[in-house]
Parts: C-alpha cells; structure tokens; sequence
C-alpha cells in the first residue's frame, strides 16, 4: 500500500493507528492472555481465513506443487494483511503448543517464515538471500522474531539444540541493526538475550545434554546409534583426509584424493576398505592423469555405475575418468563428453564453449540418477569464480552431451528467484524414481571474492538456510519447505539418500557465522568462535506414513526428523557418507575439524580424520537390533569426550584401570567408587 510522505512523528503516529485497525489478531491476543485459549484459537484461525480466504488450506504443507515457500497468495498480501496473518499463526503456534501438538506447532511458526519470506518477492527487483530486507513495521519485527523464538524453544525441547539456537540467533540478527522503534521491551523479552548467550555455549549435539531414553516424538525423533569401525593397522587414509572422493561398491569402502591438511600433502591415490572384514585400506592404482592436466584431485565427486561396475569421476574436465571396478584399473576408454552452448547460455557466462572456466570444478554438488541415467552438477568453484556459482548442468549418459539447466557462470549482480543461489559445497541427491533433484544448504564465499575480484564481497561467508528442489518433468525449481525437526543451516555436511530406508540422512558440517562461545572453567577465560561445527544427525523423509492417531496435514507432508544418539563422531565438516547397496548400510568416513574447538593436546590448528562408522537407525532395515541403547547410554563417546560409566556425564575423563583395558571411564573417584561393582560384574573386569 502507497504510503503518504510524512515527517517521523507523522510517519509513527499513522504506524500505531494502522496497526490498531489492521491487526485483528490482537483480539485473539486478548482472549489468549485472559486464559481463554480455545477461544483465542477459533479468533486466530478465523481472522486468518478472512485473509486467505477458503481457497487455501492453512497452513500450507510442504511437498505437494502448492507447497513450496513462494505462495501467489502470500505474495499479493500488503504488509498489514500480512502482519496480520502472521500474527495469527503466532497465536494458533502458540495455541498448539500449549496442547503439546508439536509438529503442528512448529508448522505453524514456519508459516511466519513463509510469510516474510514472500515478501521478499514484493520488491521491485530481487534480493540475494544474505540481505535481510525488513519492512518498517515494527509489529512484524516483532512477529516474525516471535515465531523464530516459539520455534526455538520447541525445538530446544526436541533436543535438537543446533536449530534451537540458530533460530534464536537469527531473531537476534535480523533486528539487532533495526531503529529505535523496532527495539521494544516487548521485543527484547522475546529475544531473551540472556538466553541466547547460555544457548550459544552449546555444542551440537551438546555432551552435557540430558541423554534422552523415553518415548521419543513419532515424526520428529528416531533413535539412532553410531559404531566405529575397528580398522586394526594403521596406513592408508587412517591418517585423515578432507575434501576427498568416497563410494561404496561391493561392501568395500573406496577413498580417492584429496588432502591431509589444507596446507598438504595432497593426495591422488585411491584405497579401499572391506566393510565387512576392516582389517586394513589396500592401495588400488591412484588417478593417472597429470597435476597438469586436471589440477589437483580436491573437492570431487565419483559416482557409482552400478549397471556395468565402473565409477565415474568428474573433475570438470570434458572427460569423464572411468575406474573399472572389476579390473580395479583406471580405464583407458574414459567418457568424451560434449557440449554445445545455447544462445541463452552465451548469456548466462558460457563464453568459451564450456561451462567450466578452466576446465575445473570443485566442490559442486554433483548427482546421480540412476533412473534417469544422468549426472547433475550444481554450483562449485572454477577458474573463474572461487565464492561458488548457480550453475545447474545435467550430463545424459546415453548421449553423453552436456545440457545447461539454470544459473551463470558466476554470480549475476541480480539476484534470480526462480532458483538457487550461488553456492559451493551443498549436499543433494536425486529421488529414487527420478523425478526430483534436491539441493539443501552449502555456502557462498563472499570472503573470498575480494581476492578474485568477484561480486557480492564481505567480510563473512554466508550460510545458505534453504532446501530446493529441481522437477525434472517439468524442468522448474521449487523452494521447499524445511518442515518437521529439520538440522539447521549449514556447508560441508555429510549427506547421502539410503534407498533402503528410504531417507535422505544429513551429518555434521558447519555454519560459518553461528557463534560458538567456550568458558574455560580453569581460566575463566570465555573463547568466541565466529562459527560452529556439528556432530548432529538427521534424516529426510519424502513421503511419511502417517500413524492413525495423527490425523493433521503435516504428518503425511515431506519432514526432517533428528536422529537421536548417545554417542556421535566428533562435530566436522567435509566428512562424507556413502551407503552400501548390498546391505543397505550407511557409512561416513574423514573431514575436519578446527582444532581450538575441541579439546585437544597439539599445537596443531586443525585435524583431519581418518575414521570409518557406521550409522544405525531404528527404521526397518536400519540395522538397530544389536543396539544395546542403555549401555550405549553410559559408555559411547560423546564427539571428542568420553562418558562417566557411573553417571553418564561427558568430559575428558580417566579409563578405567582395570583388566577391561579401558572399555568404560569415570569422572572421578566418587563415581569409580559407586560403579565399580556395577562395572565389575558387567563387564567381568578385575583389579590389573
Ligand atoms: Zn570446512
Ligand atoms: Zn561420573
Ligand atoms: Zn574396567
């Protein structure tokens, strides 16, 4: 709506009076404060159709072609209408948490993000997510800060501490630079800065967490359990890798290139690793090609051929290298791939004849549809753009031609709605019946684009917070929902689609500008890092069935849910999944960490690891019989720290003495004293 030119106190004055005629859900407000919550309930949802009308079921689900984040309707709406609608689903979020609806709950707040979210479409010309464009209103400042702190408490509740505290940062975020008039004491009591900062002590999981072992929440929470692997001689890829290339094929684990440290030694070998006897990595022929001639072997991606029992390897390059799995040699009939630009490719940056300056591509997102027979590359770095570009090629492997399907070269100054932005280092995957393509999350550089003379430079990377996905039949893009129990933003996570479970599962990773604030108890020192790095779990599920007893629109909707396990390999990033087709196991292995995050003896800044686990879930298929959740519970490592058999705590404590050889710990004598029976007889340890 036009607004007319007023000085401030005008321009305020008319802000009041309008916010008391728009916004009717103040009276479902009203009614909530006074204790009447079904009353309130009923005001909030018929204030809310009298915006939408019939038309619309509310709130709109994710998954179905409706059900993405852009909404014609949403987007039509004025900035009142829309504020008032936000407040209602508010009010409903609230309503329903009160009644423990959870799911419904957290939907509801996301409908808040969905609404501001569209505004963004309002504006005359499109906006790069990492400018936050906040209309002057203060009530929808508030609003929108309110469903992300409801949701962040919700969430805290699920244990799922790293969304949790990214919601209640990114309230903090978006109005910290705000005027005046949006810093209310309403305001600030829903940002709760005294929270925000206990919440940003956290790690994720959190080793001091309350380990939980009762009923878990159907839809948001599945039990889970990780197990290393006992890789008994050491050599190989045990000395840690990051930004390599990983598969499985016939139970065995494969690990090519990359590097031991950001610094080196750079690899090009390959190994393998037999899943079902780890006694050791054998070495297998490394990659043939000179340094020369493909640039060094980081950040690429080989994708299982199962039909004949190859791996290709794309490292941008016109030829797509073979590995015969069979042979176990490289093979010297390697795939001459083509490609002819388009006039609109011309025009998206395609100058040379290829969409990879320099021949070169590294950490994109690069995907395989076995039904489709076709590779997907998403974005990455090349020789022209280091911060990560839009870029969605699809290479059909019958043809072997190459085909551009949305994006640019490098970053367009505008920014393009209709599809993702500019990215490196996202996870992804293709549907199994090959209709869809997702893309979750990755980041953009802008630190580094000074140095290559880029656009869209700053003194901070940004971390993308959206979930894509690409309709192969009708060639579009769709902004998805992030519904259910979802991981929170983040780049270099592990990522993998089980088509057993039939899940997508996503680990680790970090978010490089969530805070993470340390308290040495010894020095009294506080530590801030810009940044955080998780060791969290979750899986996707595409198509929920819902449980009788839960009869809402969003149980049979697309949902994240968090795995929930007592033990988890240390918070990283870069670390890789791969799942075994045969057993239908998932494996991860490698990545890094930053060493001052973790307790740590060396002088070293960061580590990278050479670990191999397993990752059981309690889904059919998930291979969680022999979980034995209670003595995991007290004795499974918890990231980097070793668990009290006594007392469950987390910390760096002492092995235990005895003829166990160090199969439980203790935090201190108190607790040897009062377990050592206990762990005596169970696990026949003696006095060495
Ligand atoms: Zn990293
Ligand atoms: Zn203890
Ligand atoms: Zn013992």
């Amino acid at each position: 709506m036009a607004r007319p030119t007023l000085d401030g106190l005008g321009e305020e004055l008319l802000v009041n009076l309008m916010t008391k005629v728009s916004l009717t859900c103040r009276q479902g407000d009203a009614l909530f404060d006074a204790g009447r919550f079904d009353a309130a309930e009923a005001k909030y949802f018929q204030e809310a159709f009298e915006i939408v009308g019939s038309g619309l079921a509310l709130p709109t689900t994710a998954g179905d072609p409706t059900g993405g984040v852009i909404c014609d309707l949403y987007v039509g709406l004025n900035l009142w209408k829309r504020a008032n609608l936000m407040g209602c689903c508010v009010g409903i979020a609230k309503c329903l948490r009160r009644k423990n609806d959870i799911e419904m709950a957290l939907a509801w707040c996301d409908e808040v993000n969905v609404l501001y979210r569209c505004g963004f479409h309002q504006l005359p010309q499109p906006i790069y997510d990492w400018i936050d464009w906040t209309p002057d209103i203060p009530e929808l400042t508030l609003l929108k800060s309110t469903a992300l702190c409801v949701a962040s408490e919700i969430l805290a509740e699920l244990g799922n501490s790293g969304t949790a505290t990214t919601r209640r940062w990114n309230a903090h975020k978006t109005t910290k630079n705000l005027p005046m008039h949006h810093q209310t004491t309403l305001l600030h009591g829903v940002l709760n800065r005294a929270l925000r900062n206990k919440m940003l002590e956290l790690r994720h999981p959190d080793p001091h967490a309350p380990l939980g072992t009762g009923p878990l929440v159907p839809g948001l929470q599945v039990r889970g359990s990780w197990a290393r692997l006992n890789v008994a001689k050491m050599g190989g890829v045990t000395d840690g890798r990051e930004a390599f290339a990983c598969f499985i094929w016939n139970s065995h684990l494969y690990v090519a290139g990359g590097r031991t440290s950001s610094t080196g030694p750079f690899h090009r070998d390959m190994w393998k690793l037999n899943l079902n006897a780890p006694e050791q990595w054998h070495r297998l022929p490394g990659y043939p090609v000179t340094l020369g001639a493909s640039g060094r072997f980081i950040g690429w991606t080989m994708l299982v051929r199962e039909s004949n029992s190859t791996v290709l390897l794309f490292t941008g390059r016109p030829t797509i290298d073979v590995f015969d799995l069979t042979s176990e040699t490289w093979s010297s009939a390697p795939l001459h791939t083509t490609y002819t630009p388009t006039a609109a490719d011309v025009e998206a940056g395609i100058t040379d004849g290829w969409p990879w300056p320099g021949k070169v591509s590294c950490d994109a997102t690069v995907m395989f549809s076995a039904s489709q027979n076709t590779v997907y590359v998403f974005g990455g770095s090349h020789a022209r753009s280091i911060m990560g570009c839009d870029l969605f090629m699809a290479l059909d492997l019958a043809t072997l031609r190459w085909r551009r399907l949305s994006g640019s070269v490098r970053a367009p100054r505008v920014a393009n709605n209709g599809c993702p932005s500019p990215r490196k280092n996202a996870g992804g995957w293709a549907s199994p019946d090959g209709a869809r393509v997702y893309l979750l999350f990755g980041h953009f550089d802008r630190e580094a684009a000074s140095v290559y003379n880029e656009l869209h430079g700053a003194g901070e990377a940004f971390g993308h917070e959206d979930f894509w996905s690409w309709g192969v039949k009708e060639e579009k893009w769709r902004r998805e929902r992030i519904a259910g129990n979802p991981p929170c933003a983040r780049t270099e996570l592990a990522y993998v689609y089980n088509e057993k479970l039939q899940r997508a599962i996503v680990f680790g990773g970090y978010h490089p500008t969530l805070p993470t604030y340390v308290l040495n108890t010894t020095t009294g020192r506080d530590t801030q890092f810009n940044y955080s790095y998780f060791g969290d779990t979750f899986l996707y599920d595409v198509a929920p069935s819902p449980s009788p007893d839960h009869a809402t629109p969003t149980s049979r909707a697309p949902k994240w849910a968090q795995v929930l396990t007592a033990g988890f390999p240390t918070y990283r990033c870069q670390a890789q999944f791969a799942v075994d087709s045969t057993t239908g196991k998932t494996y991860m292995f490698g990545g890094w960490t930053n060493n001052q995050y973790i307790p740590t003896h060396t002088q070293m800044m960061s580590r990278s690891f050479g670990d191999v686990w397993e990752l059981r879930v309690d889904l059919p298929g998930g291979n969680f019989e022999g979980v034995d959740v209670e003595e995991e519970g007290r004795v499974a490592r918890a990231g980097p720290w070793q668990r009290c058999w006594a007392c469950a705590a987390a910390g760096p404590w002492k092995k235990c003495g005895g003829t166990c050889k160090g199969r439980v710990f203790f935090c201190g004598t108190a607790c040897f004293r009062e377990g050592w029976a206990e762990h005596k007889r169970a696990h026949k340890c003696r006095k060495a």
